[in-house]
């Protein structure tokens, strides 16, 4: 009798880490379609409106364990990516490096050259730039995570298409979800208009923190623009000021 309801009770457990799983898959590959910038124009794409669709399916069973999701599994269902036309030019794929537990995660757009070269993110002049900023931060670059939009470098550093962003994404917002920042700092025009859906500028949304799937994000100037552009380095520091004040 004892033994019957172990394995009814196991029974139900299978079920419901079935269902999370199953739910969990759908959570990272739908579009993220409910985030808005105040008073910015938001951008959506066809995907994201049959999203919506599937946003209103059932989720997991109350009660059912949700599965965390790790940032090695994440890497491992990546694998050797070949979901876009990018794998076929690119020398290797760039994962995203720094701690999985990182309370502040840096996105940006896509690596470049030298980041193509190492399957590193930010080496190459913009990311030395970067490594300064963290460190003024009184950070190391292993106590935060960077990662990009994009894993693999778009031939020539072209902007990214919309079907890589709809393809890589998803990625993303896994990694995001398994090291569950604090704070995430987008770098640039690109990774914050596709983080947040909006065609607004950076220079309008910079330096205010804006809501990411209930998370701070601060939205800043790329490293690469402050090469071109040093005097905007004073309005990144004092964005990053105020990223420091919170951690
Ligand atoms: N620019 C980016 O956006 N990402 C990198 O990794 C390097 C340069």
């Amino acid at each position: 009798m004892e033994r019957g309801s172990d394995l009814r009770g196991e029974l139900k457990d299978l079920v419901a880490a079935l269902k999370n799983h199953v739910s969990n898959e759908g959570d990272s590959f739908s579009p993220v379609s409910r985030l808005t910038v105040k008073g910015a124009p938001v951008r959506r794409r066809e995907e994201e409106k049959q999203g919506d669709l599937l946003e209103s399916k059932p989720k997991a069973a109350a009660g059912a364990r949700k599965t965390p999701l790790n940032l090695k599994g994440v890497r491992e269902d990546l694998g050797e990516c070949t979901r876009c036309p990018l794998s076929r030019t690119r020398k290797n794929l760039v994962f995203g490096e720094g701690s999985a537990t990182a309370k502040l995660v840096f996105v940006g757009e896509a690596p470049g050259e030298e980041e193509d070269n190492q399957g590193r993110p930010f080496v190459g002049r913009a990311g030395q730039l970067l490594t300064k900023i963290i460190h003024a931060m009184g950070l190391k670059r292993e106590e935060v995570y960077i990662c990009n939009i994009l894993k693999c470098r778009p031939p020539g550093n072209r902007n990214p298409k919309e079907d890589e962003i709809a393809t890589c994404e998803p990625f993303l917002v896994k990694q995001l979800e398994a090291i569950n920042p604090d704070i995430i700092c987008a770098l640039g025009t690109f990774a914050a208009k596709t983080l947040l859906r909006t065609e607004a500028p950076i220079s309008s949304i910079r330096g205010k923190f804006l809501d990411y799937h209930g998370r701070k994000l601060m939205p800043t100037y790329h490293p690469a623009y402050l090469l071109r552009n040093p005097d905007a380095k004073k309005l990144v520091w004092e964005d990053v000021q105020k990223i420091m004040k919170i951690l």
